[in-house]
């Protein structure tokens, strides 16, 4: 079995990975990247608004407080007020760096880097590059990364974490991977590995997340010991393709309605103006006119309401397309070609523009979009140490979208490349500096624990007369986005639980035909596993959960509930490894000069 040995390994090559193996290894460790698609193919290259960060560069009123404070907001306070924080005091800096590595972004007149309107933000924050930013920042990252020598292994699948408890201590030792094209096996050996495998969409139908996310880094780290936090959260980003089928759910970037796009029902209503929440009123427009205004005059008028987070968009066309008012396609009009100028059109959103003409032979320019609320983003993941991203297991760190806390209920859009950015480079320097205190006394993994991870990996070819995974993965993606979609009840949640139920029993004897050469129904399998845990936790969280906020909503507990306001859920693999236990837990106290921003 072929073998490696590092300080630090990271599993993912998406901007959080990147950003980590660069830190890591910028700290002298040896690192690798390992990646289950291509490098420069992970999620994050499809990222298109951009990254916020209060530079101040259009409005010299913005800092980090201000972000700070609209990124506690738009996670509806439920957000780990440290990792907020020192999101917004560093996104700057991490911001700065990526050009000084090469990335060529949008200019202001000044010369400066140019910052785009975002709903959520107050001021215009979201540095980019046309709406192809993610590109950017993968193509500027993965170059620095090659540069620098660090060795990557692409189209390798990590299955399990080793651990070493042999001092009483449980530690990381290492992970266990195969290649997709040869499907052999491969150990790496190593006392400090980040988790950096993005998100969960998959376990849903409609979604704008690609076959990469199947919630794998979640589902490693439970199966390490280690916890998740605010698994309910489950971001529906307003604006998805409805039509045609194939491309149902692929995401129309917010900056649409940040450069003047509105949202607009069957009879020509530009309806957002009836769902202006309380929580929001005071800083949001409340006629067509004011709205308009302040794309020219943005001092003197409030925000437009197609602005608000993204929860509230999204359940507001929610209740639009339910109430009859939808378009023939089962969406709502999301129009900007009577609002600006082909030319503008054209230059702003440019992926926008070919994704419509070319997908849904849409002119974008001339007429309106379908558009409908898609699965988007997960604010839930590894429960994390805010100033290192170390989970509960010594030596497991996570950051990105598989890490949970920073973005509380809701996550503001432009904030999870800032993220990555941020808690990357921490990661990767607290990996080194655990690795670097261990001296020569390293974890090691046990040889049965090997055995173990293979035999694991291979019980789908053992089984005989079993279920298809696919058929698996098609049912369990209808039933969550049925039963633990945008609107949840008690009743739907616990229909989805004895569905996962169901699913779990008919995955145990699932069967792949063939062998492990490049077998995509072989790679299905074992990423079904980590679908069923994550949807678990989810529906489990969300049944809990019984109020409604962010991007959890419950039909039965319509509004917030102060007391829910004041604690996370957490999840954890229960005893047996069969199933998910889930416990409160108070937030973390917030310090008083903070607090003083919320007043
Ligand atoms: P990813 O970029 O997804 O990388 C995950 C990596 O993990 C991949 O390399 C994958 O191969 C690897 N991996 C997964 N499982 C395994 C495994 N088992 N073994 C080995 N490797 C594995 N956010 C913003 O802030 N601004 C935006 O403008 C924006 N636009 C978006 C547009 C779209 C269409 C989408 C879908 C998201 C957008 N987001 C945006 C969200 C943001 O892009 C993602 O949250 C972010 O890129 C996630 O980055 P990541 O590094 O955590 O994961």
């Amino acid at each position: 079995m072929e073998r490696h040995t590092y300080d630090v390994v990271v599993i993912g090559a998406g901007g959080a990975g990147l950003r980590a193996a660069i830190a890591a290894h910028e700290s002298g460790a040896r690192t690798a990247i390992v990646c289950k698609s291509l490098l420069g193919k992970a999620h994050t290259v499809m990222a298109e608004g951009g990254i916020a960060a209060a530079m101040g560069n259009r409005w010299p009123e913005d800092n980090w407080e201000v972000h700070f404070r609209d990124t506690m907001r738009g996670g509806k306070m439920l957000n780990n007020w440290r990792m907020a924080q020192l999101h917004a005091q560093e996104a700057p800096e991490r911001v700065q760096e990526l050009e000084d590595w090469g990335a060529l972004f949008d200019r202001t007149d000044d010369g400066l880097i140019s910052q785009r309107d975002f709903g959520g933000h107050k001021y215009a924050r979201l540095a980019h590059v046309g709406d192809r930013t993610g590109l950017e920042m993968i193509r500027t990252l993965q170059q620095r990364a090659v540069a620098l020598g660090i060795e990557v292994f692409m189209e390798c699948t990590v299955t399990d974490i080793f651990k070493d408890a042999s001092d009483g201590q449980s530690k990381v030792a290492g992970a266990f991977a195969y290649w997709r094209e040869s499907g052999r096996f491969i150990v790496f050996d190593a006392p400090s590995v980040i988790l950096a495998t993005g998100g969960i969409g998959k376990s849903f139908k409609v979604t704008s997340n690609s076959w990469e996310y199947t919630g794998d880094g979640h589902a490693l780290a439970m199966r390490a010991g280690a916890s998740l936090i605010n698994m309910e959260f489950v971001q529906f980003h307003p604006t998805g393709m409805v039509w045609p089928p194939s491309v149902k759910g692929l995401l129309v970037t917010e900056s649409v309605r940040g450069d003047g796009g509105i949202l607009k029902n069957s009879e020509g209503k530009r309806f957002m103006f009836d769902y202006i929440p309380e929580f929001f009123k005071a800083e949001t427009a409340d006629t067509v006119e004011e709205a308009d205004a302040w794309y020219d005059d943005k001092k003197n008028n409030r925000r437009p309401p197609e602005l608000l987070p993204r929860d509230e968009v999204a359940r507001a066309i929610n209740s639009e397309i339910k109430a009859g008012r939808g378009t023939p396609h089962g969406g709502i009009y999301l129009d900007i070609a009577s609002r600006r100028t082909p030319e503008f059109i054209r230059k702003r959103l440019p992926s926008m523009y070919h994704q419509f003409k070319e997908l849904a032979d849409v002119d974008i320019t001339a007429e309106p979009m379908e558009i409908g609320p898609t699965c988007h983003y997960v604010m839930g993941g590894v429960e994390v140490d805010a100033d290192t991203q170390q989970s509960a297991v010594t030596g497991l760190y996570a950051v990105g979208e598989c890490s949970g806390g920073m973005h509380g209920s809701n996550r503001l859009g432009g904030n999870s490349l800032g993220d990555l950015l941020v808690f990357g480079k921490r990661a990767g320097e607290a990996a080194t500096a655990y690795a670097d205190s261990l001296g020569g006394t390293r974890p090691q993994v046990d040889e049965a624990d090997v055995k173990a991870a293979q035999a694991s990996a291979l019980a789908p070819f053992e089984v005989e007369g079993g279920e298809n995974p696919y058929t698996i993965q098609s049912d369990l993606q209808q039933s969550m986005n049925d039963l633990v979609g945008i609107i949840r009840t008690r009743t739907e949640l616990e229909e989805s639980l004895a569905e996962i139920e169901a699913f779990k029993v008919r995955a145990s004897t699932m069967v792949v035909e063939g062998h492990r050469q490049y077998n995509p129904g072989w790679h299905l399998a074992l990423d079904l596993r980590n679908m069923l845990i994550v949807s678990e936790c989810i529906a489990k969280a969300a049944m809990a959960r019984e109020e409604s906020r962010g991007g959890h909503t419950r039909d039965d507990f319509p509004g917030p509930d102060a007391e829910w306001g004041t604690k996370n859920l957490v999840v954890n693999l229960n005893a047996e490894g069969t199933g998910v236990d889930l416990h409160e837990k108070p937030l973390p106290e917030m310090p008083d000069e903070l607090k003083g921003y919320f007043a």
